[in-house]
């Protein structure tokens, strides 16, 4: 998960921009919206104008006191600013999709709420919502946010509101970071391990929720910079949301072993005297995932399978392609354990109170998930490849006009991708795509073939002033990926790719857009998603994680030819790895080489600190906290085969 790293540069990056520009903007340029961004944005002034105002009735619904100030690390940087978005408190601006705006400021609307008698919850203080629920002796806690710092705030501001409770439960609903990383921050492992807290999940929570870190952390990292808009001013030229709420809290991040898995669709619980029906449904949302009824109280937990905009099929950051008919599937299963519910709750978002309501809520969820698979299966069937599914598929008008699946977080043109991925993979079938040059090469060749870098630029210029901005966009990539140093192309790709965002109504699709033209104007990030934040959710990483990783960050072409033979002791964990190399490839198993050529003696925590790149794989070999037997050069060599990736690579420019 990303970290702040690059706050400092925000902040030079803020000075600049408060010096030269006339709105703050997203690096300093001009930041108006162009005739052709308004006018494309005046169908959404209509959607809007139809959709009523009970969504922010219930985003205001039992608002009990609302935060201020800021959330702070420990070194005293901003991790989260309550009064950040207090520009959002106005009209639409026509920098800013009015769909996008809408929604933007129901998410504006934090704090700590009443749900229910005997519920509440925590909204806004990270990107997620802590759910706090009474017991028979303290509060059943459902999910934690995604920092120690952002849980620590949260659950200090319900104790300060609510008085003091002990913690008798804690439910993280699903493996993604935003609802586990701050567990520390509910409980401290030795406090729920002393008390025998139960602490519930889903089957393959710990393997879900540790893998994805470790293994592609540095690209996914990086590119969750842009989806989130991490880097960007908080203002109606930037950052107006993320589409599932406000700021990730990027602080310190953790994680506590569950107790009680759940296996089951329909699995009953007592805990601390509350009945609740777990209902497991992974690999929909979430690889694993679980949603929840209480009875008793008429209560449905959604997770994140459910919640008040379009999701993902495949997210922007990158993942694991999601399945969009199991998700179908189970929007259906939900409307069976819905029958008697009265209020839905979810881990983003406001609630729906009310069954007939949320049953047209979950049945709207079920269709634009089938929707989109059957539509895009449809047409691939008749020969379409994605980019043209993406240009044809449009969501019906039932499904279209209702606000709560409209595409704020995912976006239905991406979605319909994730559907063609899921079944038929990157290629679509056309030999022209099956080997096409790498984008500098093809740059270059169409610069030669169009008379110059100066001749796409302008014309690209003509389609940016005629308001075709996709085609701007993929003349002015071509001439930067053939030459990064052509500031007339990168500021004009900026400002391009500035009116996409402007008109962009998913949040992650504005974020990243707004990101490229930063990037374009400033440059990537002095430094990469740093890991050293994430040592406690590191810990409990199974070592088998880190060795696929470190196999996965080995130099191939440098490898070749090696045979190194190595032994990897545990001490801390009495647990030995026999590592070896053939054919270019890092292997690994339990056990032992007889005759290693090294064999190195460590704890886990510093072997993690090492291959987290927290500490330097020289250093620590040289240090005194471990043994080596055998050649200390040869292991020397074995890791210096292994690749760092500092994760701050150029994405909009090379
Ligand atoms: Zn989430």
């Amino acid at each position: 998960m990303p970290s702040p790293p690059s706050r400092l540069t925000l902040f030079a990056a803020a000075v600049v921009l408060a010096a030269c520009s006339k709105t703050q903007g997203v690096g300093g340029e001009s930041s108006d919206a162009s005739a052709s961004t308004r006018a494309a944005q005046a169908p959404f002034v209509q959607a809007i104008a139809q959709a009523g105002t009970q969504d922010f009735e219930d985003a205001k619904r039992g608002l009990i006191a609302r935060p201020s100030g800021k959330i702070l690390s420990a070194d005293g940087s901003v991790l989260r600013d309550f009064d950040a978005y207090g520009f959002l408190d106005a009209a639409a601006p026509d920098t800013v999709n009015p769909s996008l705006w809408r929604h933007a400021q129901l998410n504006a609307h934090i704090g700590l709420f009443k749900v229910m008698d005997g519920v509440y919850q925590l909204r806004g203080f990270d990107i997620a919502n802590i759910t706090l629920i009474e017991g028979k002796s303290g509060w059943i806690v459902v999910d934690a946010l995604t920092s120690r710092e952002s849980a620590t705030a949260a659950m200090a501001f319900a104790e300060q509101h609510l008085g003091k409770k002990p913690i008798s439960g804690l439910i993280l609903t699903h493996a993604h970071a935003d609802h586990f990383g701050g567990a520390l921050g509910v409980i401290s492992a030795q406090e729920a391990s002393a008390r025998k807290v139960p602490i519930v999940a889903p089957a393959g929570f710990i393997e879900e929720a540790t893998s994805e870190n470790v293994l592609v952390g540095a690209a996914m990292g990086r590119r969750s910079v842009y989806q989130f808009g991490r880097d960007l001013p908080r203002s109606a030229q930037g950052n107006v949301d993320t589409g599932l709420g406000k700021d990730v809290v990027y602080g310190s991040l953790g994680i506590l072993l569950p107790t009680w898995l759940i296996y089951q669709a329909n699995q009953p619980m007592q805990i601390d005297g509350v009945d609740f029906v777990f209902h497991n449904v992974p690999n929909a949302e979430c690889p694993a995932e679980l949603s929840f009824s209480i009875p008793s109280k008429k209560l449905y937990d959604g997770a994140e399978n459910l919640s008040q905009t379009m999701h993902n099929l495949l997210p922007i950051r990158g993942a694991k392609v999601r399945d969009a008919l199991r998700w179908a599937t189970y929007m259906e299963q939900a409307l069976e354990q819905t029958r008697e519910a009265e209020v839905y709750i979810a881990s983003h978002h406001w609630p729906i109170w009310g069954n007939a309501r949320i049953q047209a809520f979950i049945t709207k969820h079920r269709d634009v998930y089938k929707y989109t698979h059957d539509q895009t299966v449809r047409l691939m069937n008749a020969g379409l490849t994605p980019n043209e599914i993406a240009d044809r598929v449009q969501l019906p008008a039932s499904l279209a006009e209702f606000m709560a699946v409209r595409g704020h977080y995912g976006d239905l043109r991406h979605n319909v991708k994730a559907v063609y991925q899921f079944y038929l993979g990157f290629y679509d079938g056309n030999p022209a795509h099956l080997n096409p040059l790498a984008p500098a090469d093809a740059g270059k060749r169409y610069l030669d073939l169009l008379g110059g870098a100066d001749k796409v630029v302008a014309a690209a210029q003509q389609a940016f002033v005629k308001g075709d901005m996709r085609w701007a966009a993929e003349l002015l990539n071509h001439v930067v990926m053939a030459d990064a140093s052509n500031q007339a192309a990168k500021a004009l790709l900026a400002k391009t790719y500035e009116q996409m965002g402007y008109m962009a109504e998913s949040a992650t699709w504005r974020n990243a857009y707004l990101t490229g033209a930063q990037e374009l104007r400033q440059g990537p990030p002095a430094k990469g998603v740093s890991k050293a934040a994430a040592i406690d959710l590191l810990l409990q990483t199974p070592v088998e994680r880190f060795l696929e990783a470190m196999a996965a960050s080995l130099d191939g072409p440098a490898a070749e030819g090696k045979k190194y033979r190595i032994n990897l002791v545990l001490s801390d964990q009495k647990e030995s790895y026999a590592l070896w190399i053939d054919n270019a490839v890092l292997h690994f198993k339990r056990g032992q080489h007889p005759q290693a050529d090294a064999t190195l003696t460590l704890t886990k925590p510093l072997f993690v600190k090492m291959i987290a790149g927290t500490a330097g794989a020289k250093d620590t070999l040289l240090g005194d906290d471990l043994k080596v037997t055998g050649s200390k050069v040869d292991l020397v060599r074995f890791f210096g085969l292994i690749d760092k990736a500092p994760g701050n690579f150029g994405i909009v420019a090379r």
